[in-house]
């Protein structure tokens, strides 16, 4: 059975191997058992009761609350070549009428249904399927007292009960314990065995940037998004307005993106998601009412601008990176006036002591000072045995010091002051600042006045925060913030204890993403590949990681295959697809490594499948036709959601064919003599990365293709393998 399991797992899906977890649960579902999975967002659990789907006769019913994720994995299976369809209110009644008689038919593998189609339709069409299990996806809306709490889940124990005898398997990636208790007793499951993957997801860099002023924040996010161009990624706010004002100012410094929230109408939000989803607009920011229902694998990074409430929300949204397994990176900024605002929030709300607790938490991983990744995963009752290597402090770790007068200058500040001061106005004690409110309370006059003015007011913060993460200070949230010296804090204060502290570092984040990027691929080749896909969705009318994901890709561009049994080998890609798209990609990458386009045997599907690759005519047209109404590279890149360097090697490529333009109108002499430069020295003049490379990646993909083009107009480059 697991053999025939394998097997399937390439020919449909294109995946060499089960990851961890997914035989077994497989296998257990495969021997008709209830089953419970708790796996982490982007850990795989679509393929637990997939393969069983196949492998079983008659129809798998998989329940599912988010009706356009359903659409999505919908599309992706029908792209696998799986037969597969969705239930629920966004279909018109005619739609319904044909997947009903289709369904008795049993056309379908997998149909999936929305929790509130299932009751109203299990007495009619419904029950008289021939269902060979029941899969419940994001079992936790189950959960009275989790966040996706959904009435009609509650229902479903019925359902257990309407077919006895087939399996069961309930799925999520919410992690508490409560809830997976939650999901045991009330869906109806019959001794279900529990199948708990670990929630690292250790392909996501962790980094956090504390109080940091507002433009240093944007200059920051502004180059960190130019390092990474063309990579989708998103930026949660706190509130609406924030959204907005960063969207703004990302549009006008050249960045295409936009911005999401409830506020928007419901067109707007769809129209922003398939945009998102299409790789249409790179970038979203926007409160976290956005990413719930979106299955986009190919998110590359998470921004925080704010702390998030709690460490669950924070963790299901830094989630939405890299669901492919490729390396992403997540940056969260946090100041205490969000903190401040926050406590305000939660201490107004109904249970606000635990969620000040929670607050608390989060704001202890945000200020830790061992690996993020322990700090994070211990939240989880999960303990790593050895430091990440990939947070920002683990790559940067402090370097300690006996922090005991540095405690006691402080306590002593808060202890002078009668625990009235906030950790704001301690620092401005602590350095003598001249501030008209100090002064009118009559804190100059206090010994402690200045006494610690040897350090700045990033260094004090910083030591105050561990102060209070240590234990010896804590926050009275509720009287103003002010702070309060604890029990430890008093030995430490009498000399009894001594405590380390880390030193104040300024962090840096990897400047580019290359530095972080640890797969050896050809970003040119990875680059060319991703237009092909995008053209090819744009025609199919589906997401382009429906048609590959970007791990398929990057595997492509990695390891050039100039075959049909080479592409066969790519993970991703399954008979279906290899029948379907393998010439394409195929001619596109003979193109690149100038190899013969004679790939072998053609599967026999293929012939039957095959479409014409017209596409490339087409694209290069639109590009000169934007150029002729006289728009600017920048211009034409945003309108055609294409990067630069695609849209430079268009107009170069056009241009070699002899249309009317003018290259030298996008570069300088100085940036041409500095391509020339690098071409001698590297003695490569038909591929942009070593180029690329050899400038220190100073110079843009872009600026690297219009000096080529010109210099090999100008007949410089002759000497040189072109
Ligand atoms: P989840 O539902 O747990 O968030 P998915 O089922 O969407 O995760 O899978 C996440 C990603 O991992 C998808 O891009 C999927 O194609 C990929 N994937 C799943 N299983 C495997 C596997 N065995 N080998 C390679 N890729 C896999
Ligand atoms: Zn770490």
């Amino acid at each position: 059975m697991m053999k025939k399991a394998k097997e399937e797992l390439k020919a449909v899906f294109g995946f060499d191997a089960f990851r961890s977890n997914q035989a077994e649960i497989v296998q257990h579902v495969l021997e008709k058992n209830d089953t419970i999975v708790l796996m982490p967002t982007g850990g795989g659990k679509s393929i637990c009761f997939q393969i069983p789907a196949l492998l079983f006769e008659g129809t798998t019913l998989v329940i599912s609350p988010l009706i356009s994720l359903m659409k999505d994995q919908v599309e992706a299976l029908r792209a696998n070549g799986v037969s597969a369809a969705y239930f629920n209110s966004s279909l018109t009644d005619a739609e319904r009428n044909q997947i009903v008689f289709k369904a008795r038919a049993g056309e379908y593998k997998l149909l999936y249904m929305a929790p509130e189609t299932i009751m109203p339709n299990l007495k009619t069409w419904l029950g008289e399927l021939n269902i060979s299990l029941v899969a419940i996806d994001e079992a936790h809306c189950v959960s009275m007292w989790g966040h996706d709490f959904r009435p009609e889940y509650t229902q479903l124990e019925q359902l257990r009960q309407f077919w006895p005898h087939v399996p069961y398997v309930a799925l999520t990636a919410t992690a508490d314990k409560s809830t997976r208790h939650e999901i045991e007793t009330k869906l109806g499951l019959k001794n279900p065995k529990t199948f708990l993957s670990s929630f690292d997801r250790p392909n996501l860099s962790l980094n956090v940037r504390g109080n940091m002023k507002k433009n240093r924040k944007e200059d920051e996010v502004l180059s960190f998004i130019a390092g990474r161009p063309n990579q989708s990624g998103i930026i949660y706010c706190l509130s609406r307005r924030e959204t907005e004002e960063w969207s703004e100012f990302l549009s006008v410094n050249g960045i295409n993106a936009k911005h999401y929230h409830a506020g928007l109408s419901s067109e707007d939000r769809s129209k922003i998601q398939e945009d998102f989803i299409t790789d249409r607009v790179p970038i979203i920011t926007a409160t976290i009412a956005f990413g719930m229902g979106i299955d986009k694998s190919n998110v590359r990074w998470v921004i925080h601008n704010n702390l998030p409430k709690n460490i669950e929300g924070y963790y299901q949204e830094i989630g939405r990176a890299g669901r492919d397994g490729l390396p992403s990176e997540t940056l969260l900024f946090y100041n205490m006036r969000d903190v401040k605002l926050l406590a305000d929030f939660a201490r107004e709300s109904e249970h606000g002591e635990v969620l000040l607790e929670k607050l608390n938490r989060m704001l202890n991983y945000a200020e830790s000072q061992t690996c993020r990744r322990k700090t994070l995963l211990s939240y989880f009752s999960e303990n790593l045995p050895d430091d990440c290597r990939n947070c920002d402090v683990c790559n940067n770790p402090p370097d300690f010091i006996d922090g005991t007068i540095i405690a006691q200058m402080a306590m002593s500040g808060v202890l002078r002051t009668d625990e009235k001061i906030g950790a704001n106005m301690l620092v401005q004690l602590l350095r003598g600042a001249k501030t008209s409110e100090l002064m009118s309370k009559g804190y100059h006059t206090l010994k402690t006045y200045g006494a610690g003015n040897q350090f700045s007011v990033d260094e004090w913060q910083h030591f105050i925060n561990q102060l209070i993460n240590l234990g010896l200070i804590e926050i009275a949230y509720a009287e103003n913030f002010n702070l309060r010296i604890t029990d430890f804090g008093r030995q430490v204060l009498s000399g009894e204890s001594v405590i380390k502290l880390a030193e104040f570092k300024k962090k840096q984040l990897a400047s580019t993403a290359s530095d972080v990027m640890t797969t050896s691929v050809n970003a040119e080749l990875f680059e060319m590949l991703r237009v092909l896909r995008r053209q090819i969705a744009d025609t199919e009318n589906v997401p382009p990681y429906v048609v590959f994901s970007d791990a398929s890709l990057h595997h492509m561009a990695d390891a050039l295959p100039a075959s049909y049994a080479e592409m066969k080998d790519i993970s991703g890609v399954g008979n279906q697809k290899l029948a379907k798209y393998g010439e394409i990609f195929l001619t596109e990458i003979a193109k690149y490594t100038n190899k013969s386009a004679d790939f072998g045997e053609i599967p026999s599907r293929a012939r039957a499948n095959r479409k014409p690759s017209k596409q490339k005519g087409g694209t290069y047209k639109i590009t000169l036709e934007l150029y002729h109404e006289g728009l600017r590279l920048p211009e034409i890149a945003e309108k055609r959601g294409m990067a630069k360097s695609t849209v430079a090697n268009h107009l170069v490529k056009l241009f070699e064919d002899g249309e009317a333009i003018d290259l030298n109108q996008f570069i300088d002499k100085a940036q041409i003599n500095r391509v020339l430069d690098a071409v001698k020295s590297t003695k490569v003049a038909d591929r942009l990365t070593p180029i690329f490379e050899a400038l220190n990646q100073e110079v843009p993909y872009e600026d690297i293709r219009f000096s080529l083009g010109i210099l090999q107009r100008e007949g410089k480059l002759s000497e040189f393998a072109v």
